[in-house]
């Protein structure tokens, strides 16, 4: 579980942001879900044979003996809500969350125990519309972000849960004739899950992997259909990928479309969103069937892609920071302060506090990233003046009436 401090946050707030905008331009609303729900729930979602329940989950027993968990994904949370409050029959809702998420994982780089994601669920669409308005949605945050030439989109169909059960029984046929070739994790998943052993990272498993049966063969007419025109949508849109046969996804609720976004500069942790329908969800957890999809990112390994240098991240930066020299600019710079924030509301302003000589305010205000210093000193402060020494430019420095410095300070707040 990381720390995050206050040099690394700037990009943290870009990506948000970026994000927070997105959804409002494509009218997704957003959601705040607690951290905990009943246990029951991710066993029930998620699946009783997956690593999340298996073997990731944080779980504890509350006062009342209930056992909770630590929310190690999104989507049954807010399923569990959209049910709870009438959000999702009879109705399109289109909705966005973010926040932690727990996983006892081993940490390495790009997989921690407590990570962030930003994630969207759509209720009530069938698609694949709705697929591929999300993929699009995503695609265009990857641009927004400067990291579109780092990844590459895989998508796959995992057809109707028919379909899926036909295969099942095709996949299991011939993974028991390379069963002595089996990892131990696939061979448990032979029997609990097979379709899981498609996901195995493990590298001496990839080539049975790629030898299998591919599950797209087998697609229902419907799922073909829909696929196809998921396919021709991204296609006219743009937008490339890769279809991966292989991809399933390590969670059971997932049917038909599923993609993941990926890319080749994190080593193994190179997902860095994912998501796919649900279709089955809904009712699994108790509701009248309701089509649904979704997707989540991984904050931490957007973070790790983003070229920081040519990063807008100016607006995290003081526009000004203010240097008072002499006990009377002290008492009187603050309330300047004020002044100057009433005056101009998008005015980012450090004023310099605890005292210190005149050549080490600067210093500061040289280290706070700020544009201009503003300088009030004994003299500044016997002629109504202000010194502004810009600080970023080659710009000799100007002595200003603190009336007109409201003025000399607009074009600094509109640079960023
Ligand atoms: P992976 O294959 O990397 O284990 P996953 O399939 O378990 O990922 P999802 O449950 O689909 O991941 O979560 C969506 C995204 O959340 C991932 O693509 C990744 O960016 C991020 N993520 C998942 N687990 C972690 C973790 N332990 N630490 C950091 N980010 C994570
Ligand atoms: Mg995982």
């Amino acid at each position: 579980m990381n720390d995050l401090g206050p040099d690394e946050s700037p990009r943290w707030q870009f990506v948000e942001r970026e994000y927070r905008t997105l959804m409002a331009a494509y009218g997704y609303r957003e959601v705040r879900l607690p951290l905990v729900e009943k246990t029951e729930l991710f066993k029930r979602s998620i699946g009783e044979v997956t690593d999340i329940v298996e073997k990731e989950m944080y779980t504890f027993e509350d006062r009342n003996g209930d056992s909770l968990s630590l929310r190690p994904e999104g989507t049954a949370g807010c399923v569990r809500a959209a049910l709870q409050h009438g959000w999702i029959h009879n109705q399109v809702q289109r909705l966005w969350y973010g926040g932690p998420m727990f996983r006892h994982e081993r940490p390495q780089k790009g997989r921690y125990r407590q990570f962030h994601q930003l994630g969207v669920e759509v209720f009530g669409l069938a698609g694949p519309d709705i697929d591929a308005e999300l993929i699009l949605m995503t695609a265009r945050l990857w641009k927004q972000l400067g990291i579109a030439h780092k990844v590459r989109l895989e998508i796959n169909s995992l057809g109707s849960a028919e379909a899926r059960q036909a295969y099942r029984e095709t996949l299991v046929a011939y993974l028991r004739e390379h069963e002595a070739a089996l990892d131990e994790d696939s061979r448990r998943r032979l029997e609990t899950n097979p379709l899981r052993v498609l996901d195995s990272k493990n590298p001496a498993m990839q080539e049975i992997i790629a030898a299998a049966p591919s599950l797209l063969d087998a697609l229902d007419a419907e799922s073909q259909h829909s696929f196809t025109a998921l396919r021709t949508w991204l296609d006219a849109a743009g937008v490339s990928y890769t279809v991966n046969p292989r991809l399933v996804r390590g969670l059971d609720y997932y049917s038909r479309t599923v993609f993941e976004w990926v890319t080749d500069e994190l080593g193994a942790q190179g997902t860095v969103c994912a998501g796919g329908r649900y279709d089955a969800l809904v009712e699994q957890l108790g509701g009248r069937p309701v089509p649904a999809i979704g997707f989540a990112l991984g904050i931490e390994r957007l973070v790790e892609l983003l070229d920081v240098d040519s990063l807008p991240l100016a607006r995290y930066r003081p526009h000004a920071y203010l240097v008072v020299a002499g006990e009377a600019a002290q008492t009187h710079g603050l309330l300047l302060a004020e002044q100057l924030r009433d005056a101009l509301p998008q005015l980012r302003l450090l004023t310099h506090c605890g005292g210190g000589s005149f050549k080490s305010q600067m210093k500061k205000a040289d280290r706070s990233g700020a544009q201009v210093a503003l300088i009030l000193g004994e003299e500044e402060m016997q002629n109504n003046a202000i010194g502004i020494k810009y600080l970023r430019e080659d710009r000799p420095q100007e002595t200003v009436s603190q009336q007109q410095l409201n003025e000399v300070l607009l074009p600094v707040c509109a640079s960023a």
